[in-house]
């Protein structure tokens, strides 16, 4: 396996659609629809998922086989929802796990491994879910490609759209960070911000997705991208030398990642890849919206919408999570928890991931960072538990967060005036001033 290779090996047929993949099934009530850009049921309104044959997928699908692949999501090929390996796509997955003993001690878990996932093409784990929808938008025709956007998602999509010839459409809410709308205007996106929150935009892209015929990766194409966040949970399973760990740590925004790695883990169980073992899911949301973790503390499973979130966690800042149910019954069932956490919080913990680790995350990774020690101090998670957590995003997308209560004093122009602004290395000042 050569990173070279990464992403562009030949087209391959040993994964080629061969009952694997049935359809689209309701979650709720479980009526079968075909493949399509479709998301909701038109007999009960649930959301739609793949449905496939993991008996198939079982004969066909080895470790060795995964093994022998090259680097990238496409390793996974018959646990995703399409016939064979796109010919051309960026080179999205296999991002490291490594382990982070300075970071682990200073919050008490001993065994605390960083899956670092802000080293997609487009520096967040957002990469996964569309190379899954462009490849079906590509399979279905349809003549662009659109998203209602926290801020990654933007990047991920217009990237994969310059990829595949198509063009592509991206409504984010108009006070989004500047970096995140820049990237994206980069690959050449039509960018349109709209006034309102990120539940505004949402609402307005539901409304033209239907009419547009444009696919909407995590609208039309919702099922199809959600598969794409599996690929986490296998690449973490296969790090580990095909096992799970005690507790995964991940970032809650609509639950859809949080709630597919646990399918993922749930699939490699069933096609007898790993052993099934427990794994409590730990997830972390910021406090300034933080409906998931409401309704996990309340004991409810019922989400109630935020209708103005303020956070300076923008890629989180969903009030009307779609899968904010599932992700409170999973963190219940699994015995772990959903944790709110301060923006004060989140910026000191990205400090201290980039100062200990050398690995500097964006808002989302503070929170997750933060959440895992919040559960550590509440006993969700022991200190001999092999803990992952999920570093979905790049601190370079969100500049100003890390300095959240740590602005840099100015400086009078001379030696004495200095004093406040080097505070912290004021021992070094004091004997220059004694020499
Ligand atoms: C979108 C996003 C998430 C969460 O995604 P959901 O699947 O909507 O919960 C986490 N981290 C980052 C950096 C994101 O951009
Ligand atoms: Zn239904």
């Amino acid at each position: 396996m050569t990173t070279e290779l990464l992403g562009q090996a030949p087209a391959d047929t040993d994964g080629s659609d061969d009952g694997r993949i049935l359809g689209l099934r309701c979650r709720a009530c479980g009526r079968a629809e075909s493949l399509g850009p479709s998301y909701v049921c038109p007999a009960c309104f649930g959301p739609l998922e793949v449905a496939y044959d993991l008996e198939v997928v079982r004969r066909r699908l080895t470790r060795a086989t995964i093994e022998s692949r090259p680097a990238g999501i496409w390793r996974y090929l018959e646990l995703l929802p399409v016939a064979t390996r796109p010919a051309r796509g960026l080179p999205v997955g296999s991002s490291p796990l490594v382990p982070a003993p300075s970071l682990g001690r200073a919050i008490g878990i001993e065994r605390l491994l960083v899956k670092d996932d802000s080293r997609n093409p487009t520096l967040s784990f957002k990469d996964r879910a569309v190379a899954v929808a462009v490849t079906k938008a590509v399979d279905f025709g349809l003549e662009a490609l659109a998203c209602a956007s926290t801020g990654n998602l933007a990047g991920a999509t217009a990237a994969a759209a310059a990829v595949a010839g198509l063009p592509a459409y991206v409504f984010v809410p108009a006070d989004l960070e500047p970096a995140k709308i820049d990237h994206a205007l980069a690959y050449g996106a039509t960018v349109v911000p709209v006034q309102g929150t990120y539940d505004d935009v949402n609402r307005l892209c539901l409304e033209v997705a239907d009419e547009l015929g444009w696919g909407f990766v995590n609208i039309n194409l919702r099922p199809f991208y959600a598969e794409g966040s599996k690929t986490l949970a296998f690449e973490i399973a296969e790090s580990l030398g095909w096992r799970l760990p005690d507790v995964i740590v991940a970032p809650i925004a609509s639950g859809a990642m949080f709630t597919k790695i646990a399918r993922g883990f749930d699939e490699l169980a069933t096609i007898g890849l790993v052993e099934r073992t427990p794994v409590r899911f730990v997830g972390g949301q910021a406090a300034g919206c933080s409906p998931v973790a409401t309704a996990f503390a309340q004991g409810s499973a019922e989400i109630v919408p935020v209708r103005t979130p303020d956070t300076i966690v923008r890629s989180l800042a969903i009030g009307n999570p779609a899968d904010g149910r599932h992700a409170v019954e999973l963190a219940r069932a699994s015995r772990g928890s959903v944790e709110a956490i301060s923006d004060d919080e989140t910026a000191e913990a990205i400090r201290r991931s980039a100062r200990l680790e050398g690995i500097y995350p964006e808002t989302a990774g503070g929170v997750t960072l933060a959440a895992a020690e919040a559960a550590r101090r509440r006993g969700v998670i022991g200190p001999d538990d092999e803990v992952v957590a999920l570093i979905t995003g790049n601190g370079l997308k969100t500049p100003d967060a890390f300095r959240h209560g740590l602005e840099p004093r100015p400086a009078e122009p001379g030696m004495p005036g200095l004093a406040p602004a080097i505070a912290p290395s004021f021992r070094a000042f004091e004997a220059w001033l004694e020499r």
